[in-house]
């Protein structure tokens, strides 16, 4: 595209995703503008700074890097630089009767720890590792990378290729089939299970294609970003103001404008803006609900489960525990009744699984001298008007008695700084859609295919990118989001 005749992008949201997708769009010669409600971007991946503490607000775990290195790449000139370092251990598993797993990048010192700590042979869990890893290349790679709706993918040689190699039966069976399957030792099971809550679903209902999720974690590694988490939305902030992208912040937009069923630009309290192409990175429900006047919320968008949502605290500990690593998991000793109590009965399970993740383990100056900053979390059910005060002290009284099982401390004279995140919070700060973290779940074995396209097919120029909506929510899906919707305006 000639810089004369650049044409406009106005991105709604400036989520990791809408980053992104500006980065990507500015790079190709567009003039893009991104209006973002609040006074700064990030959207779920924002921080918490207080009392010589400092948290990640939202994501803490890091894996696929190389599609943030990809964006980087792409500007010549900028001040940002961004970095990481991988993980020796990707987790720490706790249970209640003292097992404890670390799980280990390097691959002896994974098959010797899996082969100290459960019953089974490690080859077993190598094996399923690596036949994951090979569906997620020849598979998994082509439908997270490509719009599942356009004709285009469908007749092109490599998703063809893709659907021979595709196992049909992962969407038969459930994900706790399949890891029941690979697995004796119930804990592996359970293990692996977790994987489903990386975007938000339950791993009785989610099909076996799941599976695929551990791949990054244990075959590619996860990572943690020099500076934490928020280092990765500061950096695609940085990387688009080099490319030229204009921010308006505390800005938020009341309407897509939308004549004769083409998309022509947005309208904010300052007035119009006009553009030729409008890119909501805001969630599709509320895209659809508030920002579109004459058009109803498609029925499908209506219909889908949303992902499960979180209770969050924020601690600041007095304590130095030796014994954790920066992501840590506690969990509940019946693991299927709390996925029964989150998705079937919107409720919160009195024996839950913990996530502790403690940033200050990588980065001690995230806490003061001989202190720790905890991000504790408690999967939720996504907002639908329960009495959220209550959930949150059944979630506190959950957390102290998982960690005193487990760890033999009563944390609760250690905690000098608290604050807290709900899913009420969630949708009032970042307009997620009853605040589900991840968009809409991955609960039925179509789901992966039903998730609303990136474009409309009712209002032309109008596209969408972001966890709520094709390939899904998590930080590497959001970011291939931004890749499928800036090919689908630049083609
Ligand atoms: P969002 O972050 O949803 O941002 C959307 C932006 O749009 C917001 O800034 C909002 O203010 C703005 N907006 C909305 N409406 C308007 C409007 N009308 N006008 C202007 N602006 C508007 N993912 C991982 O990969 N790893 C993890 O460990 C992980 N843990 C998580 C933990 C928590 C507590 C949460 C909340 C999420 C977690 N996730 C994790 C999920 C991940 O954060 C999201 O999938 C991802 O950040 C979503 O990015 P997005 O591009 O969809 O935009």
């Amino acid at each position: 595209m000639s810089k004369e005749n650049k044409k406009n992008v106005a991105i709604i949201g400036a989520g990791v995703g809408g980053l992104a997708v500006a980065i990507r769009l500015a790079k190709k010669g567009y003039k893009v503008q991104v209006f973002e409600a609040h006074e700064t971007y990030g959207g779920k991946m924002g921080e918490i700074c207080e009392k010589g503490y400092r948290f990640d607000g939202g994501p803490s775990l890091f894996t696929q890097a190389q599609l943030v290195d990809d964006l980087t790449l792409l500007v010549e000139k900028s001040d940002s630089s961004f970095s990481y370092d991988k993980l020796d251990v990707s987790c720490k598993y706790f249970w209640e009767d003292g097992s404890v797993f670390n799980a280990y990048f390097d691959r002896d010192r994974l098959s010797k720890e899996l082969e100290d700590c459960f019953p089974e042979d490690c080859n077993a869990v190598l094996t399923y590792l690596d036949e994951n890893g090979r569906q997620y290349e020849s598979v998994g790679r082509i439908f997270l990378e490509n719009s599942l709706h356009k004709i285009d993918t469908w007749l092109s040689w490599s998703v063809l290729k893709a659907l021979t190699k595709f196992r049909f039966r992962d969407l038969l069976s459930t994900m706790h089939q399949k890891n029941r399957g690979a697995f004796k030792s119930e804990k592996l099971v359970q293990l692996f299970d977790r994987f489903a809550t990386y975007n938000g679903s339950n791993p009785y209902q989610a099909p076996g294609m799941l599976t695929m999720i551990p791949h990054f974690e244990f075959n590619e590694g996860a990572y943690y970003p020099n500076g934490g988490m928020r280092s990765i939305p500061t950096h695609l902030y940085s990387l688009a103001c080099a490319l030229g992208v204009q921010f308006s912040f505390s800005e938020p937009v009341e309407e897509i404008l939308v004549d004769k069923s083409k998309a022509n630009g947005v309208k904010t309290f300052k007035g119009e803006y006009k553009a030729d192409y409008v890119l909501s990175n805001a969630d599709v429900y509320p895209t659809y609900a508030k920002l579109l006047k004459n058009h109803k919320v498609p029925s499908a968008v209506l219909k889908a489960e949303r992902s499960s949502s979180g209770i969050i605290f924020y601690w600041g500990i007095k304590k130095i525990f030796k014994e954790l690593e920066l992501h840590n998991i506690f969990f509940s000793n019946n693991y299927q009744s709390e996925f029964d109590c989150l998705f079937k009965q919107k409720n919160l399970f009195d024996d839950p699984t913990v996530y502790v993740n403690i940033s200050s383990k990588m980065d001690p100056k995230d806490a003061p001298k001989g202190c720790e900053n905890w991000f504790v979390l408690v999967n939720a059910p996504n907002n639908e008007g329960q009495d959220w005060e209550r959930l949150i002290n059944r979630a506190r009284e959950g957390v102290f008695a998982k960690i005193e099982a487990c760890l033999g401390q009563d944390i609760r004279p250690l905690i000098e700084f608290e604050e807290i995140l709900d899913p009420v919070k969630i949708e009032s700060r970042t307009s997620s859609y009853q605040g589900s973290l991840y968009g809409t779940s991955s609960n039925s074995p179509m789901s992966a295919f039903l998730r609303h396209k990136n474009y409309s097919s009712d209002i032309q120029g109008l596209y969408f990118c972001g966890g709520s909506v094709h390939p899904g929510g998590g930080i590497p899906l959001c970011l291939n989001s931004a890749k499928i919707v800036s090919k689908l305006i630049s083609e």
